[in-house]
């Protein structure tokens, strides 16, 4: 089972189906069908920049993938990348992961507590509200929270009286402003300070921070606040052996590295061979994280994408 469905939980799923029968996905969003923002994700309204090693390693579990985001509208940029909304891109990857046999995804449905065997060294299922009703879901082989920031896996550790979860954090202090804008042909441009201007499907570009508008304004600007970044030490402590956390609920890396999608994608690759315990993924994911954490938390100007575009 995978909590969460947003870029790490989605491709954990994919990877797990190679030697899992029955995967099933769930989210406390409503999933939309068409291509907009949601609430679980309010990244979503902000630049996303997916590099060339992101794409070769969702490439690598979904082959196809970016030649599909391609012709769903994103707009090249450089022979291996492309740019597109974070919804456009999150809902390509929604529908390939959907059409996959054995897997199920299901939105609002969210992942309320662990259930576990009484040694509490086993998850054996978690509970779920659903449409205000409270469930249970049980017989679970294998946990994967990938629900990101919000994930509330040491509250429910914590709960069953196990150790806590090592905790590192650094301030950041960012704030996000974002707009989208009716624009064709503007060229895309990234500034070191995390301003930036990038095409968008639909002859749109999304601007964040203060850049002179290049078009006719398209809703109002979104405002993010990103005070701090983290990393849990999952690795260096016991928690049930077939709970794996993964992606943003692990660690969250300044987003101006655009460092998270790619992250995430090569943890979830981890679960393509059999998993039989937690160690083996959970250290090798810490391991992905070495490089990109420690540009993190390393001393920066704390310069940030403040001020509206508009
Ligand atoms: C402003 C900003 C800009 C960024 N820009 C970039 C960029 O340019 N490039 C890049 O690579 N990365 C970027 N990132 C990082 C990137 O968004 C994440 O690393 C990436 O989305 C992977 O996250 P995830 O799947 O782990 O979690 P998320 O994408 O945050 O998804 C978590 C999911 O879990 C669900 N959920 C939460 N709680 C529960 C629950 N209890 N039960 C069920 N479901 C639950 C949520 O609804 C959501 O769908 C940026 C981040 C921010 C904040």
């Amino acid at each position: 089972m995978v909590a969460g469905a947003s870029v790490a939980g989605l491709l954990a799923a994919r990877a797990l189906r190679e030697h899992v029968g029955e995967v099933l996905v769930l989210d406390r969003d409503v999933l939309p069908s068409g291509v907009r923002p949601r609430r679980g994700v309010p990244q979503g309204r902000h630049p996303h920049v997916v590099p060339a090693g992101g794409y070769e390693a969702i490439e690598r579990l979904l082959p196809g993938f970016h030649g599909e985001l391609a012709a769903a509208g994103a707009v090249k940029a450089g022979a291996a990348t492309l740019l597109s909304s974070r919804p456009l891109f999150e809902r390509t990857l929604r529908r390939r992961i959907e059409r996959l046999d054995g897997v199920r995804i299901a939105g609002s449905s969210e992942v309320t507590g662990v259930l576990t065997d009484a040694g509490r060294s086993r998850v054996t299922g978690v509970t779920v509200a659903s449409g205000g009703r409270l469930g249970a879901i049980e017989d679970i082989d294998l946990l994967v929270d990938a629900t990101g920031r919000a994930s509330r896996t040491p509250a429910w550790l914590a709960a069953l009286g196990l150790d806590p979860v090592p905790e590192e954090s650094v301030e950041l202090g960012l704030t996000y402003v974002s707009q989208r804008f009716r624009a064709s042909g503007a060229p895309s441009e990234i500034l070191a300070d995390g301003r930036c201007v990038l095409a968008q499907e639909g002859n749109t570009v999304l601007v964040s921070g203060n850049v002179t508008p290049p078009g006719e304004p398209i809703g109002a600007p979104a405002t993010l606040r990103f005070p701090r970044a983290f990393r849990r030490y999952y690795e260096r402590i016991d928690v049930p052996g077939n709970l794996v956390v993964l992606g943003d609920a692990m660690c969250t890396l300044d987003p101006r590295l655009r460092q998270g999608v790619t992250v995430a994608a090569r943890q979830a690759e981890l679960l393509t061979d059999p998993v039989r315990d937690n160690a083996r993924p959970q250290c090798e994911a810490a391991a992905l994280l070495e490089t990109p954490w420690r540009a993190t938390a390393a001393p920066k100007s704390s310069a940030s994408p403040e001020s509206p575009a508009a």
